[in-house]
């Protein structure tokens, strides 16, 4: 379990730019976060490290030949028939659940249920609810609705809402009427779950009718499946080879929540491998591998990630295998939420595109002339959520600062990499400042601050997360040295000021 308070990381992004709610003089809108300067910064720098890994420099793969990854940037609105294809228009669904009384709405398999001990009793909670509080509810409830109630009563968890539905196991063993939602204490309010498209649409020209209806793509993997035939028409890759796009992808969702965990508009990294099917197992451990690798590099404790093969019935419509990499977030509990997924798609969406366009999505083999439909392996990851799990990561308590603690970025992923910091405006300070800033802002992100007291520009640069900070003072004036402070452990030293862009950079190689 992590100990940094959802609260205190949200209230952070918002004072200091990182992250803000979407129309939020308007009171927001649910499920919509705008990013702020620093936020965009960091999302940026997130995102170019993925297309670095993945497009501009990537790896070696198992054999020892250097793999080939081309990218793409595709438009968000496609012909309606290719969702179609893809089994969104008719698959991309989940299992709601209303609630009559509250009118709240869940999904349900992410709702757990649990019996009171020898009671006809269910109880309904949002699968993050604590045993404290599902203890609390069920005393309530039994107090409330004057049913004889005792301390000793315990719960013990039956599985998800959605499972009473499935085949045999339906209510009927289980009287519906004695189930409790979430947010009431009422019996008998939930209903049964019902599937809920989760594509947004509208309508592409002037008219508005069902023939004019287009979706907004779910996940941008789609337009890829889209181009495969003019990447390899236009472009000398050979199988296998890759084609990664990063981008908005935009879903429905019936509960968005914990802050941009779960949005209605967000961005995600994909990469779809094409390979042989013989090939499919070495490369998708390959990119299991690689994505742990990426993890670890931009500043993720892998400690702190569980991975987690997907039982059958629970993976999505198109996989034949997929793991899950689960990250500890300030909301998990004790569990684990999904950052990233690494999928076999098998060859179902160029199967599918095949047969619903007509046009062959066949590969030749130059060599061994034989034609076949490729399989793919697709790391799926959001950026959204990588910037949410680089933020829970970096957040550092310290009682011991004035600002209560700092982001402890890795050097490559912090919005500002150095901050010139005059420790007056006067006495020719800020002219030194200004000179240094002009000469490391041609290399790195960097901020020059000149107007409060230290302590407060201290403060901003640790919960900014900028790992150095250079501090101009009389002595500078006189002796050309300045003050290096480092963010982690705040130490001091005094460095040559020509000495600074070098110290920098080596410094930010590691
Ligand atoms: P979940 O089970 O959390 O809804 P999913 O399994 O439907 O996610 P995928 O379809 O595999 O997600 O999408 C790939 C990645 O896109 C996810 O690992 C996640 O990082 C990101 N993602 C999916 N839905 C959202 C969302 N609503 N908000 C932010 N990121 C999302």
């Amino acid at each position: 379990m992590t100990n940094v308070d959802m609260k205190d990381l949200v209230a952070l992004c918002k004072r200091r730019g990182f992250i803000f709610p979407a129309s939020e003089i308007y009171g927001g809108i649910n499920g919509f976060w705008d990013f702020g300067p620093l936020g965009t910064e960091l999302k940026n720098n997130l995102r170019d490290m993925w297309w670095k890994w993945m497009v501009t420099t990537p790896p070696i793969g198992p054999d020892g030949e250097p793999v080939q990854i081309v990218g793409l940037d595709t438009a968000i609105i496609q012909n309606p028939k290719a969702w179609e294809a893809s089994g969104h228009v008719g698959g991309f669904n989940d299992p709601m659940v209303d609630c009559k009384e509250s009118k709240k709405r869940y999904r349900a398999d992410h709702m757990n249920v649990y019996q009171a001990d020898g009671s006809e009793y269910y109880f309904a909670f949002d699968k993050d609810a604590s045993t404290e509080n599902i203890l609390k509810k069920v005393e309530k409830f039994y107090k409330k609705n004057k049913i004889e109630y005792s301390q000793d009563i315990g719960v013990h968890k039956t599985g998800t809402y959605d499972k009473y539905f499935d085949g045999d196991e339906v209510v009927g063993q289980t009287d519906i009427a004695n189930f409790i939602a979430p947010d009431t204490y009422t019996s008998g309010t939930l209903t049964e779950p019902r599937q809920f498209n989760m594509m947004f649409h509208s309508f592409a020209g002037a008219a508005a009718g069902e023939e004019n209806k287009v979706y907004l793509r779910p996940e941008t993997c789609g337009g890829i499946f889209l181009n495969f035939k003019n990447v390899m028409d236009s472009s000398r890759v050979k199988m296998p080879f890759g084609i990664a796009q990063i981008g908005k992808a935009f879903r429905n969702e019936v509960t968005p929540r914990n802050f941009i965990f779960r949005s209605r508009e967000f961005e995600q990294m994909e990469l779809e491998w094409f390979c042989h099917e013989d090939d499919v197992p070495k490369w998708f451990d390959f990119w299991v591998e690689q994505r742990k690798k990426f993890w670890d590099f931009v500043g993720i404790d892998l400690n702190k990630i569980h991975f987690l093969d997907v039982p059958d019935g629970d993976r999505a419509h198109y996989s034949q295998k997929t793991t899950d990499f689960e990250y500890q977030f300030p909301f998990s509990g004790d569990g684990y939420d999904e950052l990233e997924g690494v999928a076999h798609r098998g060859n179902y969406d160029l199967t599918k595109h095949q047969e619903h366009s007509g046009v062959k999505q066949q590969y030749i083999d130059p060599v061994t002339n034989e034609r076949y439909i490729p399989h793919v392996i697709e790391p799926s990851c959001g950026l959204t959520r990588g910037v949410l799990a680089l933020l829970s990561e970096a957040y550092v308590i310290d009682e011991n600062r004035p600002s209560g603690g700092y982001m402890n970025f890795k050097p490559s992923m912090a919005p500002k990499k150095a901050a010139i910091l005059p420790l007056v405006a006067k006495d020719g300070m800020p002219e030194a400042a200004t000179k240094l800033y002009m000469e490391l802002r041609e290399h790195f992100a960097v901020d020059l601050d000149i107007k409060q007291n230290i302590g407060k520009r201290y403060a901003r640069q640790d919960e900014i997360g900028t790992p150095y900070c250079f501090t101009i003072d009389g002595d500078t004036l006189t002796d050309g040295t300045v003050t290096v402070r480092e963010r982690n452990t705040m130490s001091q030293e005094r460095i040559p000021l020509d000495q600074v862009l070098l110290y920098l950079r080596e410094k930010l190689a590691l």
